[in-house]
């Protein structure tokens, strides 16, 4: 199975999981780009955004959904937190396998100041 992502929720490859279940996978991001920064992903295969059908929304939905219900777990959700996907190259996706990326936990207002 050569895509990272579907090794990790296979469990081929190790990482610090923070939620499970049937349909996703979540764990912190092996190289974190804020003080909370946890990837919500698919089990099943889906290369980028643009190869999303409408019999995905569900999907989606609860990918959202379970990033919400994270940051709450983590401590995160009344100060905030950005919800990232990043589709193909000119967006710096390196992992071709949908992930929604949870961001947080900054100590000032504004982290982009
Ligand atoms: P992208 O740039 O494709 O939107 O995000 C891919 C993310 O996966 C990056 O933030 C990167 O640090 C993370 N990542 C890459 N390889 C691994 C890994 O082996 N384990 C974990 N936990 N994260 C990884
Ligand atoms: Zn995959």
């Amino acid at each position: 199975m050569p895509c990272l992502f579907c090794r990790i929720a296979a469990g081929e490859v190790p990482a610090r999981t923070v939620h499970e279940d049937e349909a996703l996978i979540a764990f912190h991001d092996i190289h974190p780009r804020a003080p909370v920064h946890v990837l919500v992903v698919p089990r099943r295969h889906i290369s980028t955004l643009n190869e999303l059908a409408p019999e995905d929304d569900a999907l989606v939905g609860a990918m959202t959904r379970r990033a919400a219900a994270i940051a709450r777990q983590l401590g995160i959700a009344e100060r905030g937190y950005r919800t990232i996907f990043n589709c193909n190259r000119d967006a710096g996706q390196t992992v071709f396998h949908i992930h929604l990326h949870l961001l947080g936990g900054w100590s000032s207002a504004n982290p982009f100041e």
